[in-house]
């Protein structure tokens, strides 16, 4: 009776889902205080006050119609100006209103770029470790995942992996960095050696190959790392951007769309993606909401206590033995699990409350990921179980 595909979907929850669910239901049996749940990605530090002066300054002040009214489909012509300009100091790029389309975040970025650039049967590459819902989303495209491993330890892309991976049908790379789950985010170096392979086979194929660059992590990083900005590298790029992370707004459901500017028949481009938009019905993103990251636009939440909770966790874990990835970005620990099957891991470390989420579904399997957008207390308490949870192995 009903599309028995996506009825399947919506039974499944997400591994991570189900473990956040089996955290409240352990917290009300034993205290919360007393479960260390490490699994959700869920931003654990306020928006900026800013956020806040920017909602009440509008409800106050803007006209209410026009506040809660529809905007234009792609979003408000003056928020995505102040956008492109932002965007164009900061990176030295020659972006316009009319290379951006405002979203309900990257979910909705990434569907809308998917639809719009993938027909039947056409490969998408992707990099592990990767965020599931890409397979979702690339699903009901037609399109098919094609996922290629990263560099052992670094997780760089595997430049000679993923050169035997792009086909006659590749037609689209999605790169993530910061990346969730490992935290790393891509050198410039790995970004030229990417752009160069691309163009090359670009070339060799006679037809663009796009790269979608999903960035609800981009200003999670610390101590001064660079996240190079794709478009200044790579001509047919679409940026997928978020405020999810980066104003701690992931509730409000808001972002956007850059078209690059370069991009082979750009005006086409950006019709797809209107069409793509139009057609899944994510026209006029949250109209107060553009207006509250229009006047936040140089803001971000306090990273700071993401850096300190990263450094507490990667150096106390690496003491401990654990084998980590240097998280120059994001807000995760990718940890390998102290057996071969990291399921069996996770089921060991909830013996001491621990929960972490098994990386097989990010296409790694033998990893674990630590979600560290928590309280640093909760980082704190927990060590002695991580610490238990080792010598349980190394005895
Ligand atoms: N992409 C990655 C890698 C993510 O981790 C997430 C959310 O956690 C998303 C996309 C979705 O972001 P949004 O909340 O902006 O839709």
């Amino acid at each position: 009776m009903y599309t028995e595909s996506l009825v399947k979907l919506g039974k499944v929850r997400s591994e991570i889902r189900e473990l956040f669910e089996y955290g409240n239901k352990r917290k009300a049996e034993i205290g919360a205080d007393k479960v260390f749940d490490f699994s959700i990605g869920n931003p654990s530090v306020p928006a900026p006050k800013s956020v806040d002066a920017a909602i009440e300054d509008l409800v106050l002040n803007f006209d209410s119609v026009a506040l809660h009214g529809y905007t234009s489909a792609q979003g408000d012509a003056g928020v995505r100006e102040t956008i492109a300009d932002y965007t164009n100091k900061r990176f030295g790029t020659t972006i316009t209103a009319d290379h951006i389309y405002m979203t309900c975040g990257a979910a909705a970025s990434l569907t809308i770029v998917l639809n719009a650039v993938l027909q039947k049967d056409d490969e998408c590459i992707v990099f592990t470790p990767y965020f599931p819902e890409y397979g979702v989303f690339l699903e009901r495209t037609g399109g098919k995942l094609v996922a290629v491993q990263s560099e052992d330890k670094t997780f760089q892309i595997d430049m000679n992996r993923f050169e035997a991976a792009i086909t006659d049908k590749t037609k689209a790379v999605i790169i993530n960095s910061p990346n969730n789950p490992s935290g790393v985010v891509y050198t410039e170096d790995t970004i030229q050696k990417m752009s160069a392979l691309l163009k090359k086979k670009e070339e060799e194929y006679g037809h663009p190959i796009f790269v979608i660059t999903d960035e609800p992590y981009r200003e999670l990083v610390y101590d001064n790392t660079k996240v190079p900005y794709i478009i200044n590298y790579y001509d047919n790029t679409f940026v997928c951007y978020s405020y999810s992370k980066s104003l701690s707004l992931p509730g409000e459901r808001i972002g956007y769309i850059v078209v690059s500017p370069a991009m082979i028949d750009e005006e086409d481009a950006y019709a797809a993606v209107c069409g793509s938009a139009r057609a899944l019905g994510y026209v006029c993103a949250s109209s107060m909401y553009q207006r509250v990251v229009q006047k936040c636009i140089d803001q971000t939440a306090d990273i700071s206590i993401y850096k300190r909770n990263r450094d507490l966790l990667y150096n106390a874990l690496t003491d401990m033995g654990y084998e980590c990835v240097y998280p120059d970005g994001a807000f995760y620990l990718f940890v390998k699990a102290m057996e071969e099957d990291s399921q069996k891991f996770c089921e060991e470390a909830k013996k001491h409350e621990l929960l972490l989420v098994p990386a097989d579904s990010f296409g790694t399997p033998g990893y674990v990921r630590v979600s560290y957008c928590v309280q640093t207390e909760q980082i704190e308490n927990a060590l002695p179980e991580f610490k238990a949870l080792a010598e349980s192995y190394q005895k």
